[in-house]
């Protein structure tokens, strides 16, 4: 019996060495719009590049075999992504998402709901009452992000899954934190994965597209249908840019991490450092389940400084090697403010609920060495 492929081949080599024209290594990108009919009534695999393109499905195919679903629609965008499962939805269907989802789909679900395409409720999914009670009004979509932005709060994917279907709902896990290379939600009750393939995935931050993959093939067809239907399909070079990028996910993921865990065990001995948010630390709430569900803690964490937000500016204006922008997953470091930037957005009293503090920051570790790195830090400390 043929071997079952491992996660880190399919990473590295779907779809190399299958060119019939010239036998080139790499899959060749196909930009075409358009396919030739091979005669009349004699349509090829492909005809448009909007239903359906060489280089965006071998993409698609690669994703779908990585987070071991049926079927994957790769997307103009991750926000794309979350609405492509959105456009699933029955009539007057009732969706529970998460209190401290991203804001991107907090905002994209809120304005979607007030024009009654569906009702939602943001719950925290850990509190098992109000989780308990949500269930009760019947949902058709329970959405999950872990670990949470910024502050790495972990839900349990497998208990989350076991009630929501009880109740009758499908479940879609946001995996943009982790990636398929640290955590795969099918395996653990999922039946849609959803992917800012613009973070890990890509991981070289040149390129903005999502993805869903979904565990069921009729669920895979209804995702191709309406991403043919509404058009929202990523690009042909952005779906070559991307997997270009995911060739070296496992690598990545494992060499950044492994930094993360420096600069944890180094802010975690700060004096300067009132709190330190990583998975990966025992004394981290979902330190058990993150150990269970995942096979890494990854490369993202949270940190608040001892002083207030007159030691934040002057921390992110000294600090070096860390730039300060949004965003996350790629081979270079960033240092974002959630307060002031990627949680901007919402108010005061729902910063306080999710726990974004005025002098927490978020970094996303690259590639650089990790001696640079602690180094650009006792940089940024030294300006305190
Ligand atoms: C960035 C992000 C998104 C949105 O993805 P875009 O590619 O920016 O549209 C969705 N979910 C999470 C968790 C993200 O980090």
């Amino acid at each position: 019996m043929a071997r079952t492929k491992s996660p880190e081949t399919i990473a590295a080599a779907n779809g190399i060495g299958l060119d019939q024209g010239h036998g080139a290594v790499t899959p060749p990108i196909y930009l075409s719009s358009t396919f030739a009919f091979a005669g009349f009534k004699q349509a090829r695999e492909y005809d448009y590049s909007r239903t359906a393109n060489p280089t965006r499905s071998l993409l698609a195919d690669t994703l779908a075999k990585l987070e071991g679903g049926a079927g994957a629609a790769v997307v103009a965008s991750g926000m794309a992504a979350v609405d492509l499962v959105l456009a699933t939805l029955a009539p007057e269907s009732f969706v529970i998402a998460p209190h401290d989802c991203y804001s991107g789909t907090q905002r994209l679900l809120a304005a979607r709901a007030a024009k009654r395409q569906f009702d939602v409720l943001f719950v925290d999914q850990s509190n098992q009452t109000a989780f308990g009670d949500a269930l009760d009004r019947r949902p058709a979509l329970v959405l999950i992000e872990t670990p949470s932005n910024p502050v790495m709060r972990i839900i349990d994917i497998r208990a989350v899954a076991v009630r929501a279907k009880a109740a009758g709902a499908k479940v879609a896990v946001d995996n943009t934190f982790l990636s398929p290379a640290l955590q795969r939600p099918i395996s653990l009750g999922a039946d849609f994965v959803i992917h800012s393939t613009t973070k890990y995935l890509n991981g070289h931050s040149d390129a903005v597209g999502g993805a869903v993959i979904a565990s069921d093939p009729a669920d895979a067809e209804q995702l191709a249908f309406w991403s043919n239907a509404t058009g929202v399909c990523g690009s042909p070079f952005d779906a070559y840019l991307t997997l270009r990028g995911l060739r070296t996910l496992f690598p990545r993921m494992a060499y950044q991490e492994r930094t993360a865990a420096c600069i944890v065990a180094y802010l975690e001995r700060h004096p300067k450092v009132a709190a330190v948010h990583y998975p990966g630390l025992g004394s981290h709430p979902g330190h058990e389940i993150a150990r269970a569900q995942q096979t890494g803690f990854g490369a993202m964490l949270g940190f608040e400084l001892a002083g207030g937000v007159d030691d934040v500016r002057r921390f992110v204006e000294a600090v070096e090697g860390f730039t300060l922008a949004e965003s996350l997953g790629g081979i270079e470091s960033l240092i974002a403010h959630p307060a002031t930037m990627t949680h901007a957005s919402m108010s005061e009293e729902a910063r306080r609920v999710a726990g974004i503090s005025d002098s927490l920051l978020r970094l996303s570790v690259g590639l650089e060495n990790a001696e640079d790195l602690l180094a650009g830090l006792e940089v940024g400390f030294s300006a305190l």
